[in-house]
């Protein structure tokens, strides 16, 4: 469970139609921030939103904004059972969205890593207070944007990102941030089966980037 501090940053997490609601943890303790902000314009955080219907959620370089963070600091409040999952192959990641109105709320590798890509569309957090919270977003997977995105955007993850990422993964770990998750039970599967699409369904996504 979230702990509440005095002056904590305690973002909303909602779906689009508000059934599904919870809290996130966003505030810093010392001076690392807790979570990597990152707009991703690879072809799969692009046919997850699109296989939910919600193209207008994207970038108009069709990117997605994300910020990574661990699982416990994420608490699901009400309407949890609107929980639903996708995944683009048998071996993808679980994308977490709600069912009710398709609203994507994160990407999760498994049970054991401490990490949660919160889709910033299942956020109520403004720009002035993303740029706060989250710092300034890493532009990655350039290289599949929808248009020349070359003069911000990282061609896939630089080295320097790919540290940066295994850094956050290695203290989050040790300080087991993987648990409490909403995400998976105890015995590690997720709380909801996800459906994993067909590969004609992912290729009819990726079809639409041309
Ligand atoms: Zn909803
Ligand atoms: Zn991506």
């Amino acid at each position: 469970m979230t702990t509440a501090r005095p002056n904590a940053d305690i973002l909303t997490l909602r779906c689009h139609c508000g059934r599904l609601r919870g809290r996130v943890d966003a505030s810093s303790s010392g001076r690392r921030r807790p979570g990597l902000h990152v707009v991703c314009y690879c072809d799969d955080c692009r046919a997850f939103v699109r296989a939910l219907k919600r193209p207008e959620l994207l970038d108009r370089f069709g990117g997605s904004a994300v910020w990574q963070t661990t699982p416990a600091r994420i608490t699901l409040d009400t309407g949890r059972e609107q929980l639903a999952c996708l995944k683009l192959s048998d071996k993808g990641m679980l994308r977490f969205h709600s069912a009710c109105c398709a609203t994507p709320i994160g990407n999760a590798l498994g049970a054991g890593w401490p990490f949660v890509g919160l889709l910033r569309a299942c956020l109520e957090v403004d720009d002035a207070s993303a740029q706060r919270l989250f710092g300034a977003p890493t532009h990655v997977h350039g290289r599949l944007a929808l248009g020349d995105v070359s003069a911000f955007a990282e061609p896939r993850a630089s080295l320097r990102t790919i540290a940066r990422t295994v850094g956050f993964l290695l203290r989050a770990r040790l300080a087991g941030a993987q648990r409490p998750t909403a995400f998976f039970d105890a015995a590690g599967r997720p709380v909801v089966t996800p459906r994993v699409l067909s590969g004609a369904e992912r290729d009819a996504l990726r079809a639409a980037d041309r």
